[in-house]
């Protein structure tokens, strides 16, 4: 099922994506002998980014063969499939899975052949201008195959009047505004970029393997570099352009500098815990923010638990700061796949109840605070302190190592719209009105940057503060934009 672009080849696989939906990992190896087995262990590392599709372009004898197709990493590429994707350099991407949207044309990397030759490009995160730019191209002849902020890059890359492709790709780059980590292929060389501010990471590793032969390898979180024995250089740094060529790695920043805003939800939640972010490991400061959360909201408990997995790393902080013993209470399964067959008949808190099971043996008569990283709809938390006051917890303390989540995410985190987040309309009472526990807490929106020692500059908390460090262009998130506005207002 490989598809091999040949000089003629027409845009295949445009990807139709969901404007404020859009969490992704993106991989790129550059001189390694298995290049697309790299990029597929990469990807199997970053699986948490999305679950949805993967793809792998892999570039060999002047072609690019690329492979997408719906599913995990681990059930979209078999043995047969890897060895196809021949060549020293790929890319590749997976794609989160969200309601209405499934489908293969979705999957990335988008594979083109325009006037420069063949190209295929990776991209995590949401422009908030791609509708506008979208309609100018548009007037002027450029005929979409899909909606996808993404398919935007290649047209103002095919559309640029620049002459060579690197000028093409900084014209292209300076019309796009919003979060970009981007890993191109073409024949010869590949290209990461990274938006000027910043907004999604991105990092650059080494191979170890031979001195003499330059390997690269970009990926959206560190444990990924750990899987392929890759060894770290650093981040790609915003607004910078790094091509990895046979001259071996050049970096490029055309762009004046603007100040950064940096995902402080990728800290919270949505990167892997043994990954180093902006130059900080995750899982110490996910303690970190527990510990604070302690400070910040103590109570008298006889043990802390953890909503796993998302939530351990702040219940262990939070259990050394109070002194009270870390139990596990819920336990996880972590084989729950999409092909489950729910039963016709309802079983109360059903989902939940797949993934998580709540311990009589750890709960029964204990006053127990549970730590978890997020609210979101409030729907989870209601069904798990269901589960706990029915395995016999006594009291239940719900402690969430960030601030209430306000509003939605532009830059590329799957929020849902501003009405759907309980705590867009809610105050803190009623949200523990309806989920139930005896008591809840947040943690402040100082104390979330209590490892900068209080310092905000260089992160987004746009979905807690309602800051948006970057002006939303299109209109239907301006119009989400000014909804959230109002009710901050009110
Ligand atoms: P909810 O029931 O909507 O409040 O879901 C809360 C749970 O969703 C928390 O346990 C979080 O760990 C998790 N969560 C937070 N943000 C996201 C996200 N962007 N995608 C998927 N899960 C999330």
């Amino acid at each position: 099922m490989g598809e091999r672009l040949g000089k003629k080849a027409a845009i295949v696989g445009m990807s139709v994506v969901d404007k404020f939906r859009d969490e992704c990992a993106v991989v790129g190896v550059y001189g390694h002998p298995e290049a697309a087995n790299m990029v597929y262990l990469g990807l199997y590392a970053l699986q948490h980014r999305g679950q949805e599709s993967s793809g792998i372009v892999s570039s060999d004898s002047g072609a690019l063969i690329s492979h997408r197709q719906m599913g995990l990493v681990a059930d979209v590429f078999k043995e047969d499939i890897i060895k196809r994707l021949r060549g020293s350099s790929a890319i590749g991407h997976n794609r989160y899975s969200t309601a209405g949207q499934s489908h293969l044309k979705n999957a990335q990397p988008l594979v083109v052949e325009y006037a420069g030759g063949p190209i295929a490009v990776a991209h995590n995160g949401n422009l908030v201008n791609a509708q506008t730019l979208r309609g100018e191209l548009e007037a002027y002849g450029s005929i979409f195959q899909s909606t996808s902020d993404t398919e935007v890059f290649i047209h103002l890359i095919a559309t640029s009047k620049e002459r060579t492709q690197m000028n093409r790709l900084v014209d292209a780059l300076s019309r796009v505004s919003g979060a970009y980590s981007l890993v191109f292929l073409m024949l010869d060389r590949m290209i990461a970029v990274r938006d000027p501010m910043g907004f999604r990471p991105l990092v650059v590793g080494r191979f170890k393997t031979a001195a003499d032969s330059d390997g690269y390898v970009v990926a959206s979180e560190t444990c990924a570099l750990d899987l392929i024995e890759a060894e770290y250089i650093r981040e790609v740094e915003p607004g910078e352009i790094i091509t990895f060529g046979p001259q071996g790695m050049e970096s490029l920043k055309p762009f004046p500098p603007v100040p950064h805003a940096k995902c402080i939800f990728e800290y919270i939640y949505f990167a892997r815990p043994d990954s180093n972010l902006y130059g900080r490991n995750v899982y110490r400061i996910r303690k970190e923010l527990g510990r604070q959360l302690a400070r910040e909201s103590p109570v008298e408990a006889d043990l802390v638990t953890p909503v796993p997995d998302s939530g351990v790393p702040a219940a262990i902080g939070y259990a050394e700061e109070s002194g009270f013993p870390l139990e596990f209470g819920l336990i996880r399964n972590h084989y729950v796949g999409r092909t489950f067959i729910e039963p016709a008949q309802s079983i109360r808190h059903f989902g939940v109840k797949i993934k998580l099971n709540a311990q009589r043996e750890v709960l029964q008569g204990k006053r127990v605070v549970v730590v978890d990283d997020s609210i979101v709809r409030g729907t989870t938390s209601r069904k798990i302190i269901q589960m706990l006051r029915d395995a016999g917890a006594k009291e239940i303390h719900l402690r969430i190592s960030s601030p209430p989540t306000m509003g939605p995410c532009f830059y590329g985190i799957d929020t849902p719209t501003r009405s759907e987040l309980i705590a867009s309309s809610h105050k803190v009472s009623e949200i523990c009105e309806f989920i139930g526990a005896d008591s809840l807490s947040y943690l402040s929106q100082e104390g979330m940057y209590v490892f900068l020692d209080g310092s905000r500059d260089g992160f987004c908390d746009a979905c807690f503060s309602g800051n948006y460090p970057l002006h939303v262009d299109d209109e239907g998130k301006t119009k989400q934009l000014h909804l959230f506005e109002a009710m901050q207002q009110r």
